[in-house]
């Protein structure tokens, strides 16, 4: 028999990494805030935490571009990097990128 915590927390929609160290070791919770009870996320590496909602919602546009270039299956873009950091980085274009960003 669950508690009536544990059915919210199976109940929590996918949570997004954490949006301040990429943290994926997350643990849900619930806030109690003046008007109820919210779902509520804490990050297990840097210990940030808000509402689900808040934790979910963020300006991921970076995301979704970097997303879109390091994408294998899609060749519409290109982007061109040293070769050595594209050479030592082949299983990954953000590595190479990272790599590329140290120099
Ligand atoms: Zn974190």
């Amino acid at each position: 028999m669950m508690t009536e915590h544990e059915a919210i927390v199976n109940n929590k929609p996918e949570l997004l990494c954490c949006p301040f160290c990429g943290g994926t070791d997350l643990t849900p919770g619930y806030w109690s805030l003046d008007d109820g009870e919210v779902d509520s996320v804490e990050c297990d590496n840097c210990y940030a935490g808000a509402p689900v909602e808040a934790w979910n919602k963020r300006d991921n546009a970076d995301a979704k571009r970097i997303d879109w270039l390091a994408d294998p299956e899609q060749f519409t873009g290109s982007i061109q990097l040293p070769k050595e950091c594209v050479e030592k980085n082949l299983h990954s274009l953000r590595a190479a990128i990272d790599a590329a960003m140290e120099l």
